[in-house]
């Protein structure tokens, strides 16, 4: 296999939006950008992102970054870092105007000003009356982002790799970072990407579990390939289960279908979040709900013939509101669950949403380690958007949050790639040795004599998830899904393609994408294991209490050894008091 190379000064993992941020800053100031993405950039997911983008422009309701700020603490149940959440929170503001500025047709109200919806988990004045501070594009807000933010790369001349597949870091015997290995998937053709910095902005690994709402391409492939360089991934037990997926299939209907005035019902016709949540009721955080709608169901008052799921009710708002501001939910409602929302409730039920652990960085994008008793930054190596860690949502983030986050730290590890460029003007000597081992990562699943298939390993692999590592969890069960999990990452190597009928360039990717699905199941379920306390949308029914005196701490899971670690949370913002732990209540 001949070996291809490109040189340019900053290598871009991912064409999400915090990918495309980033990639736009650095091109801005003159960078050579290579963007790498496995899909047509305009195909990654942040394209379904629905409900909207949190800023505190107060057009609906009073608002200020500071209470914004609170919300975002207390929602991620104080695990969340505090100095990277002021600084997210008083810079959103300023970048959701950009984004205006920049194209994104953002739905208007009467006077003019950005439309704003209300979501879970947000408060005026630090926990008082419910506040809108989700900005709106209809319920179509990802698309309008991640289009507006390609085109504006295309203008600053960002160099587009489209599908082509990172396979693995390159870095020298020092640690620093020189670039990846890719895969041109049309051709499977190796190139080598040599770069002053390397920014992985894959996104997030909902395709862990069965149901999910996430699309098929959200494999995590960017924190694997961190767990392969060595990097620990920080928080990896915190997965978001969304309350109001398509019951049985797991289609997101956004929360901006409650912050709109919709409720759920359960088989008694109740509005059963009222006794879980009295103050938000149904605009509880996420975690709270999906709990609330799970022991609903377990406790017999489910609908539907099974009692197997609850309703989301919209018909009241009346057909011109759900046309206006909910178009691409009733379409997917009426697609995947035959009901068209403006006339009748949906069947509805939690499912997984969103990867709060990742790759752990600072606020400035930088990817860091523990070393000794502090910590330090990777030299070349960024990571932003969903695959990050940084940690904005700690054990459950808020809705509108993620967007939100995608930008800002996509734009930050763009400015502090600039400045690291100023003083790293040459690039490093390619070392061979890791050259090599990442070609020979490409000749895995070959194994003539195999009788496993992708499709296969990875259904079953997503069902332990479900079944092993859910909404509620405890240590027999999390045990025994371990030792799932490590059996079925055994049964990699009889891994054959040879079988498929379908053999083509994507058969190789997709055996590419269960190695690292079955990577991060260890990292989840081992992580999940060790955290004995329920805190955000960690609940462990043999610990169902939240404990700050010994779990106040971020978790690392290191893939050799699969040995555990733990690392302090941030709790002194940037230029205000922090606020302490409280019991969370809605
Ligand atoms: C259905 C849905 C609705 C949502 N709604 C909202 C919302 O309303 N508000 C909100 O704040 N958040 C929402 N979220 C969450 C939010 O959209 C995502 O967290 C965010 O868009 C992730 O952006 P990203 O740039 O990190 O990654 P993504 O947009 O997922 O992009 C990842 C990129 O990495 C590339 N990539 C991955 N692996 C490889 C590889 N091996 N080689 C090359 N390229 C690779 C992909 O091609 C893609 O370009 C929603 C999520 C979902 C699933």
């Amino acid at each position: 296999m001949s070996l291809a190379k490109r040189r340019f000064d900053a290598l871009v993992i991912g064409a999400g939006g915090g990918g495309l941020r980033a990639a736009l800053q650095l091109a801005q100031a003159d960078a050579t950008v290579a963007v790498v993405s496995k899909v047509f950039p305009i195909r990654s997911h942040t394209v379904a992102a629905q409900g909207g983008i949190n800023a505190a422009l107060a057009n609906v309701s009073p608002d200020n970054w500071h209470w914004h700020m609170y919300d975002t603490i207390k929602g991620s149940d104080y695990l969340g870092d505090q100095d990277a959440i002021e600084y997210m929170c008083r810079a959103a503001a300023h970048l959701v105007v950009e984004l205006e500025h920049a194209g994104v047709p953002f739905s208007r109200l009467d006077n003019g000003r950005i439309y704003q919806r209300p979501f879970g988990g947000q408060s005026q004045n630090f926990g008082g009356a419910q506040a809108a501070r989700t900005c709106a594009a209809a319920d179509r807000t990802g698309h309008a982002i991640l289009h507006t933010l390609y085109q504006q790369n295309i203008r600053a001349r960002t160099h587009f790799f489209d599908e082509y597949f990172a396979i693995d870091l390159i870095k020298d015997e020092q640690g620093t970072i020189l670039g990846a290995l890719a895969l041109d998937i049309e051709s499977g053709e190796p190139l080598l990407i040599e770069a002053k910095t390397t920014l992985i902005a894959t996104g997030g690994a909902g395709q862990l579990f069965r149901t999910n709402t996430n699309a098929h391409i959200n494999t995590g492939d960017g924190l694997a390939m961190a767990l392969r360089a060595g990097i620990p991934l920080q928080d990896m037990e915190f997965f978001q289960f969304h309350p109001t997926g398509i019951a049985g299939k797991g289609m997101l209907l956004s929360e901006g279908a409650r912050g709109e005035g919709g409720y759920l019902i359960n088989g008694e016709g109740e509005r059963f979040m009222e006794r879980y949540a009295p103050h938000a009721k149904d605009l509880a955080s996420r975690d709270v709900v999906s709990r609330a709608i799970y022991l609903e169901v377990k406790e017999g008052r489910g609908c539907g013939p099974n009692k197997d799921h609850v309703l989301l009710k919209v018909d009241h708002l009346g057909e011109e509101v759900v046309a206006k501001r909910l178009p691409s939910i009733r379409l997917l409602a009426q697609t995947f669950a035959g009901k068209d929302m403006a006339h009748e409730p949906v069947p509805v039920y939690p499912t997984a949403h969103y990867t709060m652990g990742g790759i752990p960085t600072n606020r400035h994008g930088q990817v860091v380690v523990p070393v000794g008793q502090g910590e330090e930054a990777i030299p070349g190596l960024y990571a932003a958007g969903e695959c990050a860690c940084v940690s904005v949502h700690g054990a459950n983030r808020l809705g509108g949050n993620s967007l939100l986050d995608i930008v800002v730290f996509g734009r930050a590890a763009g400015n502090h790639i600039i400045n690291y460029l100023k003083e790293n003007r040459f690039h490093r000597a390619l070392d061979e040795a890791s050259v090599e081992a990442a070609m020979a990562h490409l000749k895995r699943f070959d194994n003539p004599d195999g009788n496993e298939t992708v499709e296969g390993l990875r259904t079953e692999l997503q069902q332990v998830m479900e079944d092993f590592c859910g909404v509620y969890r405890e240590e027999s069960v999390l045990a025994e899904g371990l030792e799932k999990v490590r059996a079925l990452n055994a049964r990699m190597a009889n891994l054959s393609l040879k079988d498929q009928s379908r053999i083509f360039n994507t058969a190789r990717i997709e055996a590419f994408e269960l190695e690292n699905l079955m990577a991060l199941a260890l990292a989840t379920v081992s992580s999940a294991l060790h955290r004995h306390e329920s805190r955000g949308a960690h609940s462990r029914i043999d610990y169902p209490e939240r404990d700050d005196e010994h779990w106040l701490k971020h978790s690392l899971y290191f893939a050799e050894g699969q040995r555990m670690d733990y690392k302090p949370v941030r709790m002194k913002p940037l230029s205000v008091d922090s606020f302490p732990p409280k019991p969370r209540v809605y």
